[in-house]
């Protein structure tokens, strides 16, 4: 069974739509899918129908911005129902965080004589969800700057010209909406926030504490340390290991859909007790 638990659509910051998302992971022969879109479970349900005309297992999930000891992480959720009042409300805050984010990002652009990027990056969204890839993406068409990586060093990244700080929900709330959904909380690729072993481990400590369930043992691309390094996290702190690409769309080509290294045969997977769960019953 090839699994892919870390995806994103353009309902939030991937290029394709779900069912091509879920077309082409089929086509790389994924046999189990989550589509996990920043703060938004917008895409699920046109996922859910193109998995199951793919034949291909579905898991709804979605990746929740969360700001912890002041620094952005994030912690995805699978196996939610994203009908859950309490998700949906928590969702729904972050969505207007974003909003307002947005417009503050477009102050500080109009500041260095950038025009309209609030619509610009609106018109590159493909749903309600503004993200700063979107604005990334605006500032490289407007030929601002020449690349995606380049619009986020110069304009979007913390301490660059138009970055604009948001809190988004705490580790707490983030894990008790994923929990009230029915879903399991995950530490979405725990290595790339750069923190210290120390900082890490506390960290992993704070959400086992609320409820936590496990950590992107396996992420795209991930060295043999790195993974060694999680999976050494995962049995300090008895989670289970979960494994996702983060894939975006085409324009990273050296992330594809199913491109994962094994989980270390000594980690617990994610899906351990997920056998005869049912697309259907998951979507
Ligand atoms: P946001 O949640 O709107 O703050 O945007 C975060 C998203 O931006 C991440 O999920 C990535 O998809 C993307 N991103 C963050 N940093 C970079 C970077 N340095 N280069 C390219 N994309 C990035
Ligand atoms: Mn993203
Ligand atoms: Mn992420
Ligand atoms: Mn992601």
């Amino acid at each position: 069974m090839r699994y892919d638990l870390h995806l994103h659509s353009h309902y939030s910051d991937g290029m394709l739509t779900p069912t091509a998302l879920v077309e082409l992971a089929h086509a790389k022969g994924v046999n189990v899918l989550a589509l996990t879109d920043h703060d938004c479970t917008d895409g699920l349900a046109e996922a859910a129908a193109a998995a199951r005309t793919a034949d291909i297992q579905f898991v709804p999930g979605v990746e929740i911005s969360v700001t912890w000891q002041d620094i952005t992480i994030h912690i995805v959720g699978l196996g939610i129902r994203a009908d859950d009042e309490t998700l949906m409300h928590g969702l729904a805050r972050l969505a207007a965080a974003r909003h307002e984010r947005a417009r503050d990002i477009a102050r500080r652009l109009e500041k260095r004589k950038i025009h309209a990027a609030y619509e610009g990056a609106a018109r590159l969204a493909g749903g309600t969800i503004l993200g700063r890839t979107h604005f990334a993406r605006f500032l490289v068409q407007e030929g601002y700057v020449a690349n995606i990586g380049q619009a986020f060093k110069q304009y979007l990244l913390r301490g660059a010209a138009a970055y604009a700080p948001v809190r988004w929900a705490t580790l707490e709330e983030a894990v008790s909406w994923i929990r009230s959904a029915g879903g399991q909380a995950i530490i979405a690729h725990p290595t790339r926030y750069k923190f210290s072993n120390g900082k890490l481990r506390k960290l992993l400590a704070d959400f086992k504490a609320c409820g936590g369930a496990g950590i992107e043992v396996i992420c795209a691309g991930q060295t043999p340390e790195v993974t060694a390094r999680c999976a050494a996290l995962v049995r300090e702190f008895e989670l289970l290991a979960s494994v996702g690409s983060d894939y975006h769309g085409p324009n990273t080509p050296w992330i594809e859909p199913g491109r994962l290294a094994a989980l270390p045969a000594e980690c617990t997977p994610v899906w351990q007790h997920w056998q005869g769960v049912t697309p259907a019953a998951m979507s």
